[in-house]
């Protein structure tokens, strides 16, 4: 299996009243490294794209990647570039991307051409950024591409903010990493998200699982699912028993405990995700925690049922 290691290059609306639905930004550069399964470098890929939907330049964009409207109509157009990357990519292979939007704004563009089945998902693929924080940062807080770079001591040699230099330094950070271990740490994009409960998603890593359901047609319903609610434990397999049940948390996710009698606390946690179509989908994850941890969870539960308190006073106060 080889990997793509691969960076877009995005222009968006010059005014937030010109943005397209759907398709908030446009692919204008394609830059990818293939490696193999050693890491060795194996092939590169640069494709300009000729914008279609948003055809000025943000200057956001022009100050990120020096890139020219002038320069951009010799481009080529969207579907041609993307036969082309996916001809290149071949029929083996692992996209690695530095953060989570690349595939997500690839897509978003696939899709406004009606050419998503081009790119099945849901998508399984290496986030780099992620890979590092798990391996060399705190576990929480994100870094700059360019950060990883420099903490791991990779000669610089082009700038940053143009695809196929992105994409090689995203290669070299990869390469730092033990492919096996990073293997154990795959992502699942699900822009494309289950449409059936058989193709609903249960991935279990080692300290926590997710779970990504089927559409409902609203908040109440996604909520009322039992495989929604369920806290089984993901270690053993075993009914987790419900410490404190789902409430509306802090940050819009609703949370939970459970405690499995083997492996301890689990924390729940959903997020209600929206389709482009309005449709609602549950992300789940369960997560071991320690006994301090589970604590906060009933702090908070406090907290919210406080706040709800004070904001149903405040009302009647108004009302009277
Ligand atoms: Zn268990």
């Amino acid at each position: 299996m080889d990997y793509i290691v691969v960076d877009f290059e995005w222009n968006q609306a010059a005014y937030s009243k010109g943005n397209v639905p759907g398709v908030p930004f446009e692919i204008i550069e394609i830059g990818a490294v293939k490696l193999d399964e050693q890491g060795n470098k194996i092939g590169e890929f640069q494709r300009l794209i000729r914008p279609a939907i948003y055809k000025r330049l943000h200057y956001v964009t022009k100050n990120l990647t020096g890139l020219t409207e002038k320069e951009l109509r010799k481009g080529v157009k969207f579907p041609y570039a993307l036969v082309d990357f996916l001809m290149w990519c071949g029929k083996d292979y692992r996209f690695c991307t530095w953060g989570n939007l690349d595939l997500l704004e690839l897509q978003r563009n696939l899709k406004y051409y009606h050419l998503e089945d081009m790119l099945p998902g849901p998508i399984t693929y290496y986030n780099v950024q992620k890979l590092f924080r798990i391996f060399y940062g705190d576990g929480k807080d994100a870094s700059s591409l360019e950060h990883a770079v420099e903490f791991l001591g990779i000669k610089k040699q082009d700038g940053f903010h143009r695809a196929v230099c992105d994409a090689e330094y995203t290669a070299q950070v990869f390469n730092k990493m033990d492919k096996a271990e990073a293997a154990r740490w795959y992502t699942v994009d699900y822009y494309q998200n289950p449409r059936s409960r058989k193709e609903e998603l249960h991935l279990v890593y080692d300290t926590y699982a997710k779970d990504v359901s089927r559409e409902f047609g609203g908040k109440e319903e996604a909520m009322k699912d039992r495989g929604v609610r369920s806290t089984r434990c993901f270690v053993c397999g075993k009914p987790a028993a419900k410490k404190i049940r789902w409430f509306a948390g802090k940050n819009r996710a609703y949370y939970c405990l459970a405690q499995c009698r083997e492996h301890g606390y689990i924390r729940g946690k959903i997020r209600l995700k929206k389709t482009d179509e309005d449709r609602i989908f549950a992300v789940k994850t369960l997560r071991l925690i320690t006994e301090e941890e589970a604590e906060k969870i009933g702090e908070m539960k406090k907290d919210m049922q406080k706040k709800r308190q004070e904001k149903r006073h405040r009302e009647e106060h108004h009302a009277g």
